[in-house]
């Protein structure tokens, strides 16, 4: 009795401030708790019953540490909906967008946004990285203006980063995700960060999904995010494609603590980060599905860049909204596409030309950017999206089997990839090795494994190669329409974010079956290899 007048007291309090977060109840002196969030999101839905707790058909409910994993769906009231995902605090340092999404939900529901409602069925998960939420801390992310509460942090509770996890699915939060892109099968996916140190004159920074898809695709995540730009310029909110400077190499000789870069020469280009398909957002355009990464700035205050981090997912939608029936389209015709070759290797291209501003900063002893001594703009290449280069063609079908084959298998499932067991009709396809000619393995290990890079290519062998009993009990991994992609990424030996990569099974425990076109499987083979997205 008492805890009931206490909640209602409570509820009632919060009724008074007009269903206020966190943030807005301190005067963005706090960031929300797993709990509070909750809390939040229970208080709306006692007024909105249209809003409606999310969880995927056979997703864990957990993490690893027993921290729930809670999302929202609020459906659209058209049958020809699109369907979206927004994710946030995957990064849990990076916790503005937690709560530009309770703030954009509430709005939703409030009827400020009723076109929007009407067409996109939304599903928002606030705290993904539940474990990092609650790890606040004021000695987290001290370069930048936090709130008194402090902010979480980047990894789980295992020391992973989630938003390196796509491809080897380590963590359950994975699980989760991949179950909700089989279950909800979002048309688009937006991941809400903020970056970590680097100076430019945008409020925000943004991405589409650069691992390699259905060309169409590709071309539909660009023109989206041209229109948010074009769009949140007139409002005078200064976005761009997330990268950073870059300079000559040997003027990286000359960094010193008082040196900030863009000042000890001229930056060369401006260039974006890594393609492959680790990462919340390049994955899925391997699934053929659109993706927007969305970096608010690190050194605006606490309050913009939750107001900017809401502001530019609004944007988003909209255009989304606008183009629906294109979305449709395109992502249905995805899912029927059968590539007969997928490059290995991409390298950062020429885009556009644009002036940026290059700011010279004024930090406190923390590093923190307490003021500018000057800013100058200048024109430079922009290298916002990706020469796709050594392409191999595709077998039609893997022949796997090994010492880890069950745990090939659970992870094929989760990427809802198909298998089924070997049969005669694999057995005497032409069938081809991997013979490898270099193995690199990195020097330290990275999110807990030395990764292994190998060059080698596929040579057709005589089919004696694996003995009945072996065949017998192999998988066979049909690469079909719409999964073709991804399987490709996630069993080809010389991938760079596959299964051997990750030391999750040998190049010997394959086989490729020959291309039903009789294309030769031969073809170029190397890698390439860089980090960078915050
Ligand atoms: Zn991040």
């Amino acid at each position: 009795m008492i805890r009931s007048v206490l909640f209602l007291g409570l509820s009632l309090g919060l009724y008074g401030q007009g269903l206020l977060t966190i943030p807005e109840q301190s005067q963005y002196r706090r960031t929300s708790t797993v709990h509070e969030v909750k809390v939040f999101m229970d208080l709306l839905q006692q007024t909105f019953p249209d809003l409606q707790p999310y969880q995927p058909r056979e997703a864990p409910a957990r993490t690893e540490m027993g921290q729930p994993l809670r999302a929202w769906r609020i459906k659209a009231t058209r049958r020809d909906s699109v369907r979206v995902y927004i994710n946030a605090n995957i990064h849990a340092g990076e916790v503005e967008g937690k709560e530009a999404v309770q703030m954009l939900v509430r709005e939703w529901l409030q009827g400020k946004h009723p076109q929007l409602r009407e067409s996109i069925d939304l599903v928002i998960m606030p705290c993904y990285n539940a474990e990092g939420t609650d790890l606040l801390d004021p000695r987290n992310r001290v370069h930048q203006p936090n709130p008194e509460s402090g902010v979480g942090i980047r990894e789980n509770a295992q020391g992973l980063d989630l938003n390196r996890d796509l491809m080897k699915v380590e963590t359950t939060n994975t699980r989760w995700i991949l179950s909700m892109f089989q279950a909800f099968n979002p048309h688009v996916v937006m991941d809400l960060h903020t970056t970590n140190g680097s100076y430019h004159g945008f409020y925000l920074t943004y991405a589409p999904a650069l691992a390699p898809g259905f060309e169409p695709l590709m071309t539909l995540n660009r023109e989206i995010l041209l229109d948010v730009r074009k769009e949140l310029y007139r409002k005078n909110f200064p976005v761009f494609d997330y990268g950073n400077f870059s300079y000559e190499s040997r003027d990286m000789s000359k960094l010193t603590e008082a040196n900030d870069p863009p000042f000890i020469s001229s930056p060369k280009s401006w260039e974006t980060f890594d393609w492959r398909p680790r990462f919340l957002t390049n994955y899925p355009s391997l699934r053929g599905r659109l993706s927007i990464l969305s970096e608010a700035y690190v050194y605006r205050t606490f309050q913009e860049r939750v107001l900017e981090t809401k502001s530019f997912v609004l944007e988003c939608l909209k255009v989304i909204r606008q183009r629906a029936s294109f979305i449709r389209t395109i992502t249905a015709q995805a899912e029927k596409e059968h590539p007969t070759l997928l490059p290995l290797s991409a390298t950062p291209k020429l885009t556009e030309r644009f002036v940026f501003d290059v700011i010279e900063p004024i930090r406190d002893s923390q590093g923190k950017l307490i003021g500018e001594k000057n800013r100058r703009q200048v024109e430079l290449p922009a290298l916002t999206s990706y020469q796709y280069s050594d392409w191999v063609p595709l077998p039609s079908g893997y022949l796997i089997y090994g010492d880890h084959l069950e745990d090939i298998k659970k992870r094929l499932s989760a990427h809802s990839i198909p298998y089924k067991k070997a049969v005669r009709e694999h057995y005497s396809a032409l069938h081809f090795s991997f013979i490898e000619k270099e193995r690199k393995e990195s020097p330290r290990p990275f999110q807990g494994i030395k990764t292994l890079s190998l060059v080698g290519e596929w040579v057709l062998q005589d089919k004696s190669l694996w003995p009945k009993d072996k065949l017998r009990n192999a998988i066979y991994v049909p690469l079909i329409q719409g999964k073709a992609r991804l399987a490709f990424y996630l069993l080809d030996p010389r991938s760079p974010d596959g299964f051997v990569y990750w030391r999750l099974m040998e190049s010997k425990d394959i086989l490729a079956i020959a291309p039903k076109n009789g294309q030769p499987l031969t073809g170029p083979s190397s890698q390439s290899n860089f980090e960078g997205q915050e």
